[in-house]
């Protein structure tokens, strides 16, 4: 079935946009950390569906849980209420120790909801003048792919050639309280920032950076809303990476994981006073909340409510930083950045090898990861991988940074 170059192909076929430059591998199957390609050679993935299969390919508990679902009811549309969604808020808002949940599909419709909810709540409740309200965000954050998005967005990549822009966001640099404060003023609903920084390359702010920014919001009437689209259940070693910083977001944002990298499932989670802004007929999603979704979503907070997998997130990432810096005493890579099973990895310029180079090396040699940007590469296996395949990942980066 495979005519010609199977399991490579040089080109994308011209039936698909070219929006992406995938690796060349075609993936025909996985099961855990591990994915099979069309020739039969496995790799293992240290990508993880870029956060979204934190537990791993086909985690029986999650296949079961779907399968389970499709036979019984998959959509109702939110015309009519089904015997899964409240339990599913219940049981999000339970694990994440938030009031309220409004549920979405992609990690960008979370973005945009807690976007409206943030203007909607500074018109009818702080009082902004109808049409003025502003949100304050970082300088290379990601948040999705939306136009309003790519508004806030400081990536000429992801930015340019899609205007006109959605006014009313303020971006500032990453890491710096002091630039949040000087950007707030009586107009501002919001700061939106990622805890830590996914596609930047793993940026992690200062340690009191968010405790400062929530003060900040405390004192000038803004609610902190925090993206944890990336960053959320699990990775971080914690629950949510706020928990790191000990610090309660007023909105925040999950995807990815929370459909168990088998189907979108995303969510606002946060205080009640502020999504009640949303009254009926103000927001939506025809797949949002779906019987399916719900299924799996519960299925998910089962996996996470014990604490198992945030510890070994912590186990593991203390070996995965320690080998890291193995690597940077060797002076094979510039910088490493860890948190929890989560790490950004700066390869030594001197090397000459991009970030691209080192992900395509390193899948001939069978690990999958992928740069983020310039010489950056991301690690961000599933919370599930065991400890033998995790240092056979960081043997086989070795090995592929001492290559001539
Ligand atoms: N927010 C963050 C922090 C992300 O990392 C991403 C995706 O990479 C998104 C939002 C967008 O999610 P989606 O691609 O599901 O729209």
């Amino acid at each position: 079935s495979h005519s010609h170059a199977p399991g490579r192909h040089a080109a994308p076929p011209s039936s698909l946009a070219p929006n992406y430059h995938p690796l060349p591998i075609v993936l025909h199957s996985g099961e855990g950390s591990w994915v099979t390609d069309v020739d039969g050679r496995r790799y293992l993935d240290c990508l993880a569906g870029y956060s979204a299969l934190n537990f791993g390919h086909r985690h029986p508990a999650l296949v079961e849980a779907a399968k389970t679902q499709l036979d019984r009811i998959t959509l109702t549309s939110r015309a009519f209420d089904h015997d899964l969604l409240l339990r599913f808020s219940d049981a999000v808002t339970t694990l994440t120790g938030t009031e309220m949940l409004l549920p979405m599909n992609t990690g960008a419709e979370a973005v945009e909801t807690a976007v409206k909810a943030a203007r909607k709540w500074g018109y009818e409740v702080k009082g902004v003048p109808d049409g003025e309200a502003t949100i304050v965000v970082a300088e290379g954050a990601f948040h999705g792919r939306t136009t309003t998005i790519v508004s806030m967005s400081s990536d000429p990549e992801t930015r340019d050639g899609f205007g006109p822009y959605t006014p009313g966001f303020r971006i500032v640099p990453y890491g710096d309280a002091d630039a949040v404060a000087a950007a707030i003023d009586e107009t501002t609903v919001a700061v939106l920032v990622e805890p830590v920084q996914g596609e930047s390359g793993v940026i992690i702010p200062p340690a009191d950076y968010l405790p400062r920014l929530r003060n900040l919001c405390d004192g000038a009437n803004v609610l902190l809303v925090l993206d944890e689209i990336q960053s959320g259940l699990g990775r971080t070693g914690t629950t949510l990476a706020q928990e790191v910083a000990g610090v309660r977001a007023d909105l925040t944002t999950l995807g990815k994981a929370l459909g168990g990298g088998i189907l979108p499932v995303s969510a606002v989670v946060g205080r009640r006073d502020v999504l009640e802004v949303l009254s009926p007929g103000t927001h939506g999603s025809t797949f949002g909340g779906n019987p399916l979704a719900c299924a799996v979503g519960l299925a998910v907070v089962d996996l996470l409510a014990p604490g198992d997998l945030q510890a070994r997130a912590r186990e593991l990432g203390a070996e995965l930083t320690t080998r890291l810096e193995d690597l940077v005493a060797e002076g094979l890579l510039a910088e490493v950045r860890t948190i929890g099973l989560w790490a950004g990895l700066d390869v030594q310029p001197a090397l000459g090898l991009s970030g691209r180079a080192t992900s395509e090396r390193l899948a001939a040699c069978g690990v999958l990861t992928k740069d983020t940007h310039g010489n950056t590469l991301r690690l961000a296996p599933p919370l599930t991988i065991s400890r033998g395949d995790m240092h056979l990942a960081l043997d086989t980066l070795a090995e592929v940074l001492r290559e001539e």
